[in-house]
């Protein structure tokens, strides 16, 4: 049987930093992670939380762990919940992770306010000796150089890997919600391409609203751009913002209250837009009807990904 692409890696945590005051980054060691793959620059892993009463006593191993964890009664099955990788270095044998610690709703969560040095933690993250393909990163422009990034804050560290990774001649934007204005943390992106951090507290009127500066930001950029399309003196008419016709494929399947928005397309090679948006469902699904619905924005072009929903637990 061919060995799968993701694995359990056994870990403990190296390093914490606290990078402001909602982001902290942990470092997990140990000599598994030599074998760990990171294939997109969005790659996510699974977190495996520790049970406060057994720990990771409980934890399935063998390549059907996933069934078998299933399977568990609630009170034995750890938590377990996504992240991306923000770094790693398998020679060394290290993965960092940057976490948003927003307070005790969330196992995660919670466990970041109480992480300490040498704690345990298993990530389920892709197999750098398997030949089968890990899957789990969405990140793909094809050929487009012009981009539209738009996240929150659990988008950060995704958004922050795939600046450092643009070619230098990429242009566009990347806008960045956060917390607050102190969590704007230093990211590198080519000259061509501006980063927006937009922090809540700094909005008069939208103090709470998770999402709502992203969708504001991303619509007046977005209208801008589609204007310039329409009287073709701006730069989107090269970039083909919804310079193609509107495909069939541009009706958009209803995403009911259940079901959170992950939304993906195939990679093109002739593309020369390509945007990638991730963040808190409801505010996902707004911009995708703005941009699909209202602008007539190709979807072949654009990866919706809800990262979380707020009020609702992962899993
Ligand atoms: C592909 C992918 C990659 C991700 N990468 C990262 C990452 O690198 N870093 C990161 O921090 N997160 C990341 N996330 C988001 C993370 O998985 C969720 O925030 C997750 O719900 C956190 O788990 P929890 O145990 O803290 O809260 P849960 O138990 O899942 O939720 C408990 C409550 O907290 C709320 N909640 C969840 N997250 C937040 C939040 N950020 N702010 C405010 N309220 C929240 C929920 O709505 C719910 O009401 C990623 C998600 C996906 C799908």
């Amino acid at each position: 049987m061919a060995k799968p692409g993701y694995r359990v890696f056994d870990t403990h945590v190296g390093a914490i930093e606290r990078m402001s005051p909602h982001f902290v980054r942990v470092t997990f060691r140990g000599d598994d992670l030599r074998e760990v793959g990171w294939d997109g620059p969005d790659q996510r892993i699974k977190v495996i939380l520790p049970l406060e009463s057994t720990g990771f006593a409980d934890v399935p191993s063998g390549g059907d762990w996933f069934t078998a964890w299933r399977a568990l009664p609630d009170e034995r099955r750890n938590p377990i919940r996504t992240y991306t990788i923000r770094d790693a270095r398998p020679e060394l044998g290290e993965l960092d992770v940057d976490f948003v610690a927003h307070g005790d709703g969330g196992p995660a969560s919670r466990w970041i306010g109480t992480a300490a040095i040498g704690a345990r933690m298993l990530l389920v993250a892709p197999d750098a000796t398997s030949d089968e393909p890990s899957g789990g990163w969405e990140w793909n422009p094809g050929a487009a150089r012009t981009v539209l990034i738009a996240g929150d804050e659990t988008a950060v560290p995704a958004v922050s890997a795939i600046l450092e990774q643009l070619p230098a001649d990429a242009r566009g934007v990347a806008f960045l919600e956060v917390p607050e204005a102190r969590d704007a943390l230093d990211v590198r992106a080519p000259e061509g391409v501006d980063v927006r951090w937009l922090p809540r507290d700094s909005s008069s009127d939208k103090t709470d609203e998770y999402g709502a500066r992203l969708v504001e930001a991303v619509r007046a950029w977005a209208d801008e751009w589609a204007a310039a399309d329409a009287s073709g003196a701006g730069a989107t008419s090269s970039a083909g913002l919804a310079s193609e016709p509107p495909a069939a494929s541009n009706e958009l399947p209803a995403i009911d209250d259940e079901e959170i928005l992950w939304e993906v397309p195939e990679p093109r090679d002739d593309a020369a837009f390509y945007a990638w948006l991730a963040g808190e469902a409801s505010a996902i699904t707004t911009l995708r009807r703005h941009l699909v619905k209202e602008l007539g924005v190709d979807r072949r072009r654009v990866a919706f990904m809800g990262y979380w929903k707020l009020g609702r637990a992962e899993g």
